[in-house]
């Protein structure tokens, strides 16, 4: 496995991170089975994964429970755990609460859920337009005094807001949307992070699975799957996406005779301080970690395969569909529609 210090807090983690939205069961089409949840992330640490990405709101506290089941009984030791705080719901809603009182809350239910008492990365899950940035900066550098974290992390927040941030505390890493098709971080996260010496987890690595390879045109997502509404999966965009994983794959099988997954994951940790999240729930869904580790690729090869993008890509959209809406949003969305 290769590893990465996250920021400067002297705390080292795997470059392929584990993602547990997924297993929370919600937003992606129904209740996972805990055993074969906790089988995925206890294989994830067998084959070297030690972060661990979580949240409360990944099926209301279950992801965060899953997690602390799996790592229970001698494994919390070997592991990084990555949670995150400021999101609140309520009859299957959603809203961004960054506030003092909220993370406090969070910080201590989190610790309960996952059967630990401290944190590694906590991370501020989306910037809360209702709450001053320094106010919240502020209750996490508290918490990093306290002990109870050992590492800050804000996610979804802009250079701006990262510059605001850091006048009352650190920040070790910032979690954006980050893959072969969404690439807006490049615009000004990216360059801030590196500027200073801050940890990139890039999530959505697989594009929701796109990047994976195996969804096809006949693929049918079922429940509350978030792919029902990503503007990605609908036509006429979603033939030209699945067109350019088809293009990739040929490229990437022809070339270094892998898959687009392994090329997928590898173009992202070629970017810079970055650490690929990768989304699974089964344990098998981790066998191709391997090929993504212990080579590069070269400006060929990334010059061929921003050609192919636009080439095929004619009309290319972001993630923003999954951005939670702020409190007293008349506008705001039922817990399904947004992550
Ligand atoms: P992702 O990692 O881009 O993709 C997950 C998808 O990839 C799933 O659909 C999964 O299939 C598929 N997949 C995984 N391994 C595969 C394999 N070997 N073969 C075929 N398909 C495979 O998606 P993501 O969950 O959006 O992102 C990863 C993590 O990032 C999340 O779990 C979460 O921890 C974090 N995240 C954070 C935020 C934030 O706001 N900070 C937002 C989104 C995600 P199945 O559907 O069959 O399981």
């Amino acid at each position: 496995m290769e590893t990465i210090e996250i920021g400067t807090s002297g705390i080292i983690a795997s470059r392929i991170a584990l993602g547990t939205w997924a297993i929370g069961g919600w937003m992606w089409g129904g209740s996972t089975d805990i055993g074969e949840s906790v089988h995925t992330i206890r294989s994830a640490i067998a084959r070297g994964i030690t972060l661990i990405d979580t949240a409360p709101v990944y099926g209301f506290g279950r992801s965060e429970s899953i997690v602390g089941m799996a790592l229970s009984g001698g494994l919390r030791e070997r592991a990084v755990i990555a949670t995150k705080g400021g999101l609140e719901w309520r009859d299957g809603k959603i809203w961004r609460n960054s506030s003092p009182a909220r993370i406090r809350k969070e910080v201590e239910e989190s610790l309960r859920r996952l059967g630990t008492d401290y944190i590694d990365l906590y991370q501020v899950h989306w910037p809360d337009p209702l709450v001053p940035i320094h106010e919240t900066a502020a209750t996490l550098a508290a918490l990093l005094k306290e002990g109870k974290i050992r590492a800050i992390g804000v996610s979804n927040y802009s250079a701006a807001q990262m510059a605001q941030f850091r006048q009352a505390a650190p920040i070790h890493s910032v979690q954006p949307p980050y893959n072969l098709f969404e690439r807006e971080a490049e615009v000004d996260v990216l360059p801030y992070a590196a500027q200073h010496d801050i940890a990139v987890l890039c999530y959505g690595a697989l594009c929701r699975g796109l990047l994976a390879g195996t969804i096809t045109a006949a693929t049918r997502f079922k429940g509350d799957d978030l792919r029902r509404k990503d503007p990605k999966f609908q036509e006429p965009r979603f033939s030209q996406y699945l067109a350019a994983v088809a293009a990739l794959d040929r490229y990437a099988r022809e070339r270094y005779g892998l898959t687009v997954l392994a090329l997928a994951v590898r173009w992202v940790l070629g970017q810079g301080n970055t650490i690929a999240l990768w989304g699974a729930r089964r344990p098998a869904q981790l066998d191709p970690v391997n090929d993504a580790l212990g080579w590069k690729l070269d400006d060929e090869a990334k010059r061929r395969i921003d050609q192919i993008l636009l080439q095929i890509v004619k009309d290319p959209i972001g993630p923003e569909f999954m951005a939670p809406p702020q409190r007293g949003d008349a506008g705001a969305l039922p817990a399904s529609l947004a992550a």
